[in-house]
C-alpha cells in the first residue's frame, strides 16, 4: 500500500509549495506542513503519478481528495496552534487531516462513509499518524471529545449547523464553506464572549455535499 517517499516526490512537493505561495498562500507553518505530507500516499493508485498537481482527484464513494490549494487555504484561515483541539467534518482520504496533525493538532475527523473511514484508519496506522478517526454524522459535531479550539468542515454546507457553533470555544474558530450545490462561500466564524459568531465571508469554491442531520 505504501510507497516509498523518494526523491522525486520531495522535489514534486517542494514545487507544489512554490505554486501554493505563488496563488497567495503564505503562512510558513502551512507551507512547511505542505512540504512534508507525502500526498502520494492519499491518493487512488491510478492518479498517485499526479499527486503534486494543484488538483483534486476521485477518492471513490463519489468523493474527492481536495485541491492542495483549498487545503492550505482553509487550514491558514483556520490559524491552529500546537495542542489546540481541533474538529475535523469530512475526513475523506486524510489528507487535510494528515496536515492539521503534522502542524500538532489534537485531531478529531469524522467521515460519513464506512468505506473511506476504515481506508483511512488503515493508512493512518501505517503512516503513524496519530488521530481520533471516527465514523459517523460530522454535522451534529462529536460531543464527546467537545469543545473545540478549531472547527474545520471539508464539504458544502446548506447553512451553519447549530451543534458546531455549540461545540466551539469562546475564542474559537470555523472554517466551513456553505451554499447550493454548485458554489459556496468559504465562511470564517469566530466565537465571541456573549456565545454569539462574528461572521466574514470570502472566495467562492466547489465542494462536494455535506450530508446528515444539520445538512443536506
Ligand atoms: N478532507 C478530505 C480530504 O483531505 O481528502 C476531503 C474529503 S471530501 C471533499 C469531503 C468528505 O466529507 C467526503 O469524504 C464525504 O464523505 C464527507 N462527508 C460528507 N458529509 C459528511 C458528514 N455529515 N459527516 C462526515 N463526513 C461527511
Amino acid at each position: 500500500m505504501l510507497q516509498a517517499d523518494t526523491y522525486k516526490e520531495k522535489g514534486a512537493r517542494k514545487l507544489l509549495v512554490q505554486e501554493l505561495k505563488e496563488k497567495g498562500i503564505s503562512d510558513e507553518k502551512v507551507l512547511n506542513a505542505i512540504g512534508s505530507v507525502p500526498r502520494h500516499q492519499f491518493i487512488h493508485k491510478d492518479f498517485k503519478h499526479l499527486a503534486y498537481l494543484d488538483k483534486a482527484f476521485p477518492i471513490g464513494e463519489g468523493q474527492t481528495i481536495s485541491q492542495p490549494y483549498t487545503v492550505a487555504y482553509q487550514t491558514q484561515l483556520l490559524q491552529v496552534e500546537p495542542a489546540n483541539k481541533v474538529l475535523e467534518i469530512g475526513t475523506g482520504s486524510g489528507y487535510q487531516a494528515a496536515i492539521l496533525v503534522a502542524m500538532g493538532a489534537n485531531l478529531t475527523s469524522i467521515e460519513r462513509q464506512n468505506k473511506l473511514f476504515v481506508k483511512t484508519q488503515k493508512l493512518f496506522k501505517a503512516l503513524q499518524i496519530e488521530a481520533n478517526l471516527i465514523l459517523g454524522d460530522g454535522s451534529i459535531g462529536y460531543a464527546l471529545n467537545a469543545p473545540y479550539d478549531r472547527i474545520i468542515v471539508t464539504a458544502g454546507a446548506p447553512k451553519i449547523p447549530d451543534a458546531l457553533i455549540g461545540q466551539l470555544i469562546v475564542g474559537g474558530i470555523m472554517i466551513i464553506p456553505v451554499g447550493d450545490n454548485n458554489q459556496q462561500t468559504m465562511h470564517i466564524l469566530i466565537k465571541k464572549p456573549d456565545g454569539s459568531m462574528e461572521n466574514i465571508q470570502l472566495d467562492q469554491f466547489r465542494f462536494v455535499p455535506l450530508i446528515g442531520t444539520q445538512a443536506w
